[in-house]
């Protein structure tokens, strides 16, 4: 092949990169400064630190521009707001007084003052803080930050590009201000909006930067044609101004579709598209727009969101076509990496041959560096690097890991029967009432009763060694006892054994499930200085042995009331992992469907009557794109009923879920074919309890009368309000009396109190009928 002139561009680069550093760093200061043991001084010492490593690491492994401003204190949605002035007049005070702790202040509220709402970005599990916004928001620009961190990555020497949250996007993502119409749309004040970007692009380009990139990762979502002609605007106007950088319009988690042509043909310098996943139309979308001709096109072809090591040979044909459409290609992560563990090769209990599978940020960040020299300096000048990812592919599809034949024929086995109950609703609940005998408005809750601290030192002392397996079943039966036992006193319906045995409703199953990894340190932010460990879906799921049939029998036998057994849904399983790239979703959630089904089957057999299975999960990964919501919502549901498919009709399914919202999904609510349904319901006041009956659902349901997000106890009057608000709706015979959620982040005096106010008012209202 041709030498390449000397000076070809490596052209690499990722959109962001995690926040935390390699010891948690971040976290612990930001939180040592709430605490008061340390000042602001060297808490942003400490953050300006770990920003320059990063950069430069960044640097040295090979990415010709980092990216800057996309480093948060806690949330970049919250900078955002920041940056454009939309501070909530509530906490406008604070803020002036000192930025810091005003900031701050509108991440978590003070005792006075609530947070801003905090919602999921898109469909990760990050999780971010929502602009307020209506008719009076008054925009000025503070670009100080981006200004700042762009400096600093100069004074390294360093090519930099700052990324700021899109116009459009930052607006799509706010909702209304409390006191504000509920149907106010925030995307009018596109116009009062975009003077302040123009601004604070004028003062990036003064302070140096020769590319802005702004995201626009709201286009990937099913757009009006009055939004897509408000991107049209924004961006004519922002490539249009003198005074500007050159200007990268990114977007990520899914693809363009009708937003594509708009951007192509905006003014604007350059366009970065997700070429991962089902983002990968981008590619045919991009050519039938004609490409982008001259400009600067970032390929995300190494997914930021999964932990895959990439398929290099396959990426760079992707490449190669992609030379064709765009006057420069640049090779990067799909998304910021912000979604990803920083290291791999950090983890020392994984076994050697699947760590060679794993690729975190800074393996994602080499193998994009060897794809831009592929691209730009030919496939010889990274032949080993080929040869070596193509050696660990072959790995990991030949490994027994990742197919083990006899779960394959399970799963392929299955046949509709085997996800259907075999006696419809109403046969089943007439089973049930006989064999249950609840009365009316019966009470229960979600699972979990408050972890504490004992609970938490004795799991520590099992792991360290300090207490052997005896001894730590021996504290878990105790808090077992202690369980049952209140709630007897209390009066519940239908007992549950209080989960006390459990880190995690999603590791303590993947801990105990062949083809389920965990890592020591593979964190990822889940808001602000949350951060977690989401085990990974690695290969074949099955179950070696019962996981939960032991506990629950234990409990059973303290007591003569019915005692719930509680398993986390496949489709939750799924969703607070990271799962596999080489198997469809559909395919793994069934899966670990018969690995949970086996579970439900034991703890029938064991004499359990009511078996709850939750599914907290399922609205939140439905695809962005209205076009694939069905057939994931087909498979998601399969998953539920092929867990809870084969029980006898005498035998209560339960399930539960959080999070308000549940309007878009009640046809799949329904298809779960579960007997009971408890949903969060508290914060929109039982408006679920109509919904549920505005669509006929024929089924008993829960809504929460207890917020457990709040140490707030409700009071027995306060209950009984909220309950005859159910009852409004639903008939006392279908109606259930539990909290919003599991109480395992609550204190035990208030769990004691709450429910006794709750046991009363189901009683009051009994009485009444
Ligand atoms: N059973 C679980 C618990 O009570 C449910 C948690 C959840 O819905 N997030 O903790
Ligand atoms: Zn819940």
């Amino acid at each position: 092949m041709t030498a390449k002139p000397a000076a070809a561009a490596v052209r690499a680069t990722v959109h962001g990169f995690p926040r935390q550093g390699p010891d948690r760093q971040l976290k612990k200061a930001i939180e040592r400064y709430w605490k008061g043991r340390l000042d602001a001084a060297p808490l942003l010492e400490t953050a300006a630190e770990l920003r320059a490593a990063t950069w430069v690491q960044l640097a040295d492994a090979g990415l010709d521009e980092v990216p800057t401003g996309d480093f948060s204190l806690y949330d970049h949605v919250l900078d955002t707001t920041v940056m454009v002035g939309a501070i909530p007049p509530r906490h406008r005070a604070a803020y002036d007084a000192d930025p810091l702790d005003g900031y701050f202040a509108m991440a978590r509220g003070t005792q006075d003052v609530a947070p801003l709402e905090m919602t999921k970005w898109f469909d990760t599990n990050y999780h971010y803080l929502v602009p307020e916004l209506g008719p009076d928001t008054v925009f000025a620009a503070d670009s100080r930050k981006q200004c700042a961190e762009l400096g600093e990555a100069l004074a390294l020497g360093l090519a930099a590009r700052p990324v700021l949250l899109g116009p459009v996007s930052y607006l799509l993502l706010a909702k209304p201000a409390p006191g504000v119409a509920e149907d106010f749309d925030p995307l009018t004040l596109l116009d009062r909006l975009l003077p302040v970007y123009a601004e604070v692009l004028a003062d990036l380009r003064a302070r140096g930067a020769e590319w802005a990139q702004l995201d626009e990762p709201a286009l990937v979502q099913d757009r009006t044609p009055a939004q897509l002609a408000a991107v049209e605007r924004a961006y004519r106007l922002l490539g249009t101004l003198d005074d500007r950088p050159r200007l990268l319009v990114a977007s990520y988690f899914d693809r363009l579709g009708a937003a594509l042509p708009v951007l192509a043909k905006a003014p604007v310098d350059g366009l970065a598209l997700d070429l991962t996943g089902p983002a990968a139309g981008n590619l045919d979308d991009l050519a039938a727009a004609g490409g982008i001709p001259g400009k600067r096109l970032v390929a995300g072809v190494v997914n930021g969101r999964n932990v895959w090591i990439n398929d290099l040979e396959r990426s760079l044909s992707t490449l190669a076509t992609l030379l064709g459409l765009a006057g420069r290609v640049d090779v990067a992560s799909s998304c910021s990496l912000l979604h990803v563990p920083l290291d791999a090769a950090a983890e020392r209990d994984i076994d050697p041959q699947i760590l060679r599978w794993l690729s975190f940020a800074r393996q994602k960040v080499t193998e994009i560096v060897t794809l831009a020299r592929g691209l730009h300096q030919g496939a010889d000048s990274v032949a080993a690097q080929l040869a070596a990812n193509r050696a660990d592919l072959a790995s990991r599809s030949g490994s027994p890991i990742t197919r083990d034949p006899a779960v394959r024929e399970r799963a392929a086995a299955v046949t509709p029967a085997d996800t259907r109950r075999a006696e419809g609703y109403a046969e089943r609940t007439a089973a049930q009432r006989a064999r249950l005998a609840l009365p009316p408005l019966p009470t229960t809750t979600i699972g979990s009763f408050p972890q504490t601290t004992e609970l938490r030192a004795a799991r520590a002392e099992l792991r360290s060694g300090r207490l052997d397996a005896a001894g730590y079943g021996e504290r878990v039966r105790q808090e077992i006892r202690e369980t049952i036992a209140f709630q007897e006193k209390a009066g519940i319906d239908v007992l549950v054994h209080g989960e006390p045995e459990r880190n995690d409703m999603v590791q303590y199953f993947a801990e105990q499930l062949t083809g389920y990894l965990a890592t020591q340190h593979g964190w990822v932010q889940s808001y602000g200085t949350r951060y977690v460990r989401p085990p990974i879906l690695a290969g074949d799921i099955s179950r070696p042995a019962p996981m939960t049939v032991e506990w629950t029998r234990y409990a059973q036998s303290l007591t003569d009331r019915p005692v719930k057994g509680m398993l986390t849904g496949p489709v939750t399983m799924l969703a607070w992992s990271f799962v596999r790239d080489d198997l469809p979703r559909g395919e793994t959630a069934r899966q670990v469907a018969l690995a949970l089904r086996d579970e439900v089957g034991d703890l029938e057999a064991a004499g359990t009557a009511v078996i709850q299975v939750d599914e907290p999960a399922l609205r939140e990964t439905l695809p962005l794109r209205a076009a694939d919501q069905p057939a994931y919502l087909a498979w998601a549901t399969e998953a539920f009923r092929l867990t809870t498919g084969g029980v006898a009709a005498a035998t209560q399914i339960h399930t539960h879920m959080c999070y308000a919202e549940f309007g878009d999904i009640l046809q799949a609510i329904d298809d779960l074919d579960a007997d009971v349904i408890s949903l969060e319901a508290t914060r929109s006041h039982m408006r679920v309890a109509d919904e549920l009956a505005a669509a006929r659902y024929p089924r008993e349901v829960g809504p929460g009368v207890y917020d457990i997000h709040s140490p707030r106890v409700p009071d027995r009057e306060e209950v009984v309000g909220l309950l005859r608000a159910g009852l409004g709706a639903i008939p006392p015979e279908r109606l259930w009396v539990n909290p919003d959620c599991g109480l395992k982040t609550r204190a035990w005096p208030e769990v004691r109190d709450a429910l006794t106010h709750l046991v009363d008012a189901a009683r009051e209202l009994r009485g009444g009928l």
